[in-house]
């Protein structure tokens, strides 16, 4: 009886090994076919330049795709967009994000950036302006001319801050009228500002015009703000700062120096009024950045890219979503770091499941895509006006590039100027001014908003440019004035 119980577990003993042999085998000819379908089919359809993860954007949702896709040992690339760092490096104090009491938005955007590259994550500076999701691998096009074949794509591009559409507005873009108080408090020391919008970053304007502005007005156009308590009690500390509620801006005024007022109307009372400002700093909320996708995945009823029911998967598989440009409803950093690592997750799991390993990556490395960044002229530093006519006397043209390193738009544009600098350099001279280190130039030539851009010919002021430009940009911009 004994016998026959151990010839049976025996017997059962062998049937599961040769079961567990057979499967484990099958399962290797599986995943090796499915290997080959994944390099056969990257052969057939797409020549070089592969990215296996690439990254549209790098906030914070971008780069914490990045340290997951480059921890898994997979080549990721992060093209930075025209705002490195996104919305959090125009902010100050972040008091919300998980082990850091209090950080500054720039300084936890950086670390994150420093934390992907030395995990292996690449950084491309530029600016994705074409996709095309019709067949996979995605192609992706860049300003700069570049193309790449995408194995999966995570999108993580943000969104863009509303303007009023209201006369006046687009005159005075950059002559006080701005949606960067970090850029731009500082040169309004002393002057009277009005904020519009009754959100948390409402009050995040005010709070940093607080340290320059004589006074700062919010203007709300319901009753109530719908900031979160805790930052509508802070405006308590600043007596400076007020609030009118059911406010509406009509029209903004100005004259050659820039903004010098606004016409303002209570929408209950109907009663007008004419407040003299000099700065006007909008805060009403932001737009996703979809225009590049919206014709190959589904977006939700408020315009921002649908997700699949908890994951970042969107419409199109392969292809993610993470951070503002999918989440309507939280817009915290936490939230959209959290939603980024998913993407890079659901990015992998679709690579893995596809056939992408190890194996295949070596057999593709060949065909990675490589940068080799556009040539840069290091331009510059000028503090004073002597520097400034001494530079004069070298060109006829000469143009001046007003930044501050707090100032994400100028940090964008530092490397387009040197970029241009580089092509241009028979002829025209340019060179850069630091307006948080020195004011002298910025009072000459009356700069209150950066980045600021102006271009001299033979020693007059020809032409003044207050919006960040992507090299293309700038390149017809100074055509203009080149013959
Ligand atoms: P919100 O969408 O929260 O608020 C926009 C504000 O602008 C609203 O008060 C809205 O008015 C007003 N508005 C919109 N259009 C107009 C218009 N045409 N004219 C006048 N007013 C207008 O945007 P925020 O950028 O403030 O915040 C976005 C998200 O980011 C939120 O979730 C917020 O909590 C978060 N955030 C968090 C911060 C933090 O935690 N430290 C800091 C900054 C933002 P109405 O109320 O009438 O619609």
């Amino acid at each position: 009886m004994n016998k026959n119980i151990r010839l049976t577990f025996l017997g059962l003993f062998i049937l599961a090994c040769v079961g567990a042999s057979f499967y484990m085998y099958k399962s290797f000819l599986g995943k090796d076919k499915k290997q080959a379908a994944f390099t056969y089919e990257v052969d057939r359809v797409v020549g070089n330049n592969i990215v296996p993860i690439a990254i549209i954007g790098s906030g914070c949702a971008g780069l914490s795709s990045a340290i997951y896709g480059a921890r898994a040992n997979i080549k990721t690339v992060v093209i930075t967009g025209p705002k490195p760092g996104g919305a959090l490096t125009e902010t100050t104090w972040v008091e919300n994000w998980p082990g850091d009491k209090k950080i500054l938005g720039p300084t936890l955007m950086e670390n994150m950036r420093k934390q992907a590259e030395s995990l292996g994550a690449e950084f491309l500076s530029d600016t994705i302006v074409k996709a095309d999701f019709s067949k996979w691998p995605y192609l992706l096009e860049t300003e700069g001319g570049k193309k790449l074949n995408a194995l999966s794509v995570i999108i993580a591009t943000g969104a863009t801050p509303r303007t009023l559409s209201i006369p006046g507005e687009k005159e005075y873009w950059g002559k006080g009228v701005t949606t960067c108080a970090v850029c731009d408090a500082a040169f309004h020391k002393g002057n009277d500002v009005v904020v519009i919008g009754g959100g948390d970053s409402a009050i995040e304007e005010a709070l940093q015009l607080a340290g320059y502005a004589k006074s700062i007005k919010i203007l709300v156009r319901k009753e109530s703000m719908r900031a979160a308590p805790s930052m509508k009690d802070k405006l308590n500390y600043y007596d400076h700062i007020s609030v009118l509620y059911n406010t509406e801006v009509e029209k903004i005024n100005g004259d050659d120096r820039g903004v010098t007022s606004i016409d303002i109307v209570n929408n209950k009372s109907g009663q007008s009024q004419n407040l003299a400002v000099k700065g006007v700093f909008l805060a009403i909320g932001r737009d996703p950045n979809v225009s590049m996708f919206k014709q190959y995945i589904k977006l939700d009823d408020q315009g921002y890219v649908w997700t699949n029911d908890g994951t970042q998967e969107t419409s199109l598989a392969g292809v993610y979503a993470a951070g503002d440009v999918e989440d309507y409803r939280y817009k915290q950093a936490g939230v959209s770091a959290g939603d980024g690592i998913k993407g890079a997750l659901d990015a992998i799991e679709f690579l893995r499941h596809h056939g992408f390993n190890t194996t295949v990556a070596k057999k593709m490395e060949s065909r990675y895509f490589d940068d080799f960044d556009l040539k840069r002229l290091e331009i510059k530093l000028l503090s004073n006006k002597e520097e400034f006519e001494k530079l004069q006397k070298t060109k006829s043209i000469v143009v001046l590039d007003f930044f501050a390193p707090y100032c994400p738009s100028c940090m964008h544009m530092l490397p387009v100027v040197e970029t241009v600098a580089h092509h241009l350099q028979d002829k025209v001279v340019f060179a850069k001014v630091d307006t948080s280190q020195s004011t002298e130039l910025a009072e000459q030539f009356h700069v209150t908003s950066i980045p600021c851009l102006l271009v001299f010919k033979d020693g007059q002021l020809i032409a003044r440019n207050h919006q960040a430009m992507s090299r293309k940009q700038l390149m017809e911009f100074m055509n203009q004035f080149i013959q």
